[in-house]
């Protein structure tokens, strides 16, 4: 990994000379004529590429293309003559940019004939043919996280050709347009960037044309039994390619696509290309491509029923997709992706408690699954591989355009995000170019923001150290305060709430800089409590018990238990759920639900509190907030009953506070048998209720730990000496 210079030094550099733009006398392809024919029965590919360049050196008419090295190139035609070619040793290159993945390319090298002084553009007839024949393997870890491993596919099941399957000839660097082709089985329809020209499905084949426009690197096409819905919006064709089981799905995709562009095109310009398609997938994915988003078929089953996955993929047509990113030199693409589509959105349209609750969940995430050994720097990000790539690149980050935004103000950072888009359409843009456009826009040197933040590791840990008060001599009262910070201090504007015995609450803003710093804030009546950043505004560490008890604080804790009941019969029905956390194979220690807790560790605890004494002792922990009998589970006041209610529930140990108790059981055992296989997606709750499976009722417990909010002690002025 290459070393990141500073922040200003980077600016500077990128803009004189770098390998941000390609200098003009580099050979680039300028555009593909693709003719493709895709047999998904026998795996095969058989194309003709007609291909336009640039840039060849008169002195040196070489030409080095790249493609997969299952496909043989049986022809090169120059000017309707054929041409001799050599194909170098086949050699492994680097999957997509940064990832771990491998695959062979063949590099071929072509000379061509004297150029005589023609230095316009050239064209080259590449005949190609071979079998592509990857079936997508599921990713380790959570399915989440990433989606399933192929390096691309022609199969029965579907077609996925993509930047890593090499599936065209390609000189490295080239942005280009296209022209394709696609001939399929009957019934089969192909899918890629750009816009539909034609579609015919006749006799035994279907042939569809595409145009691509929009420059880009990489074209990805994916095919199968597509049954097309599509309408326009504003010039703008929206579209879904949906298997014909699902197609009564399409209008809800189609209208929830309305929705985003009417709220993204606000935001961000106008939308980039000529058509956003929802397509389904044949392998568990949720990628967003320029021009249309690939969700898995699960996902899309499921209806518009996780619409921030949907307005993700919206705002990539702009930020990734567009403007666009080399991951090596730091991914700020999904950060501000999960900002404006996952964290905006609920902002915008469900409320203030929302957004808070979604800030608070985001510093949660990262607390958890980032400890300080294994942070790294957000400039250090270029794509997702596990959780804590997550917490990092895009929980993080997504809080930094947060605060950037408080920095600068609504108007400033609104203004940096359509100047970026409108400046870097179709470019390369780095953290440099982001820093560059936001000074721009509020006309202030953010060196120190971006440099504490994008550069730098880690979080601030805030504390209060003391808070004292007096009255003032005239009128009101003085808070004196001491706030202290954990390592080398951020610069960072806290807001601080008093609740005051009179009148409204009164809230401030606390400037800090320094390791300790003591400040006195006025406040016009008796202060009787400080809260500091009670709605989880600057971006910072929280101690496990900082925050609420959750299934979360048991998967991430270093010393932690499973306890099930003693009683084999009773374990059957959790086998799903037991089954999940062995595959994981650590060093999680069993217990059998008899003998109760003995060490200091959190613990998952199965069965009902009859069946299992850890139950009954993490019961125990959550005191009078909740009430297990005969009649049903009473949570917070609520009684829920029925056979067919599950519930999970997380209490924080008293004596022990950073471990956690979760408790796992049903009224009856098929109250269990639909939650248990989907145990481990409700982490972040401290109690839930199911009622056949279906969550009726969800919330979170106030954490232990309150170190940011002090009960403020009244201090008579000292007599004067
Ligand atoms: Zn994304």
């Amino acid at each position: 990994m290459k070393p990141w210079v500073v922040a200003i030094g980077c600016c500077v550099v990128a803009w004189v000379g770098s390998g941000f733009l390609s200098h003009a006398a580099e050979l680039k392809i300028q555009h593909h004529d693709l003719v493709v024919e895709l047999d998904p029965s026998r795996h095969t590919l058989i194309a003709q590429d007609t291909i336009q360049f640039v840039g060849l050196p008169e002195d040196d008419p070489i030409i080095h293309l790249r493609l997969n090295s299952d496909l043989e190139i049986e022809e090169i035609l120059v000017g309707g003559g054929p041409l001799d070619f050599w194909e170098e040793a086949l050699h492994v290159s680097k999957g997509k940019q940064g990832s771990s993945e491998t695959h062979a390319t063949r590099t071929v090298e072509i000379r061509l004939p004297s150029l005589s002084g023609n230095r316009e553009a050239r064209t080259l007839q590449v005949s190609y043919r071979g079998i592509i024949n990857d079936p997508p393997r599921a990713a380790p870890g959570l399915r989440f996280v990433r989606p399933d491993k192929t390096m691309g596919h022609i199969g029965e099941e579907g077609v996925y050709l993509t930047s890593e399957t090499s599936w065209y000839p390609e000189v490295h660097g080239s942005l280009a347009t296209f022209h394709v082709t696609v001939t399929l089985p009957n019934h089969w329809r192909a899918v890629t960037h750009g816009q539909e020209l034609s579609y015919v499905s006749q006799g035994d084949t279907s042939i569809a044309e595409w145009r691509i426009q929009t420059k880009t690197e990489a074209l990805t096409l994916v095919a199968n039994r597509f049954v097309k819905q599509h309408r326009q919006w504003q010039g703008i064709e929206l579209a879904t390619y949906l298997f014909p089981e699902d197609d009564h799905l399409a209008p809800q995709y189609l209208d929830a696509i309305a929705r985003y562009l009417e709220l993204y095109t606000e935001i961000l310009g106008p939308y980039p290309f000529p058509k956003f398609a929802v397509v389904e997938n044949f392998f568990p994915s949720g990628l967003g491509l320029p021009s249309f988003t690939l969700l898995g078929s699960r996902v899309i089953k499921r209806g518009y029923t996780q619409p921030y996955s949907l307005g993700h993929e919206v705002v990539h047509s702009w930020i990734g997709n567009s403007v666009l990113n080399r991951l090596e030199t730091g991914n700020w693409v999904e950060g501000l992706t999960t900002y404006l589509a996952n964290y905006y959105y609920e902002e915008r349209f469900e409320g203030k408690e929302k957004a808070i609750a979604h800030r608070r969940r985001m510093m949660v995430e990262y607390s958890l699954y980032s400890q300080p050994e294994d942070d790294y720097a957000v400039v250090k990000f270029h794509h997702k591989e596990n959780r804590l790539d997550n917490a990092i690149g895009y929980q993080k980050t997504a809080m930094i355009f947060h605060m950037l935004r408080r920095q600068i103000g609504d108007r400033a950072f609104f203004r940096g995000i359509r100047q970026l888009v409108a400046d870097y359409t179709g470019r390369y843009a780095g953290w440099c170019q982001l820093q560059r456009a936001f000074e721009d826009t509020s006309g202030t040197d953010l060196s120190w923001f971006f440099s504490q933040w994008v550069e730098r590791p880690g979080a601030p840990i805030l504390a209060i150290q003391e808070a004292q008060v007096q009255s003032d001599e005239r009128e009101g009262y003085w808070i004196r305060l001491r706030v202290s910070q954990t390592g080398k201090p951020y610069r960072v504007q806290v807001p601080v709430s008093i609740q005051l015995d009179q009148v409204q609450d009164y809230q401030a803003i606390l400037d800090i800089r320094r390791k300790n710093q003591s400040m006195s804030v006025w406040v016009p009546s008796k202060p009787k409590r400080l809260m500091m950043d009670p709605e989880f505004e600057v971006f910072r560490r929280l101690t496990r018990s900082q925050i609420s008890p959750m299934l979360n604080l048991w998967v991430t804790d270093e010393r932690r238990a499973v306890s099930v009941p003693p009683d084999k019969s009773d374990q059957a029905i959790f086998q799903p759920a037991l089954a999940r956390i062995r595959s994981e194979q650590d060093d999680v220690v069993w217990v059998e639900g008899s003998s109760g807790i003995k060490n200091v560790q959190s613990v998952l605890a199965f069965g009902q509190p009859s069946q299992n004494a850890v139950t009954k002792e993490v019961l125990g922990w959550c005191g009078s907030r909740i009430l297990v009998n005969a009649q049903g589970i009473t949570i917070k006041d609520k009684t829920f009953f029925g056979e067919d209610v599950a519930v999970l529930i997380s209490c924080a140990n008293p004596k022990h506070p950073d471990h956690v108790g979760t408790a796992f059981f049903g009224l009856t055992p098929e109250a269990v048998k639909p939650v248990a296989r989907l145990l481990f997606f409700y982490g972040w709750d401290s109690y839930l209720v199911y009622k056949n499976g279906k969550v009726v009722a969800r919330g979170s417990f106030v954490p232990e730990a309150q170190e940011l909010t002090v009960e403020l002690v009244f201090h008579r002025p000292l007599e004067a000496a």
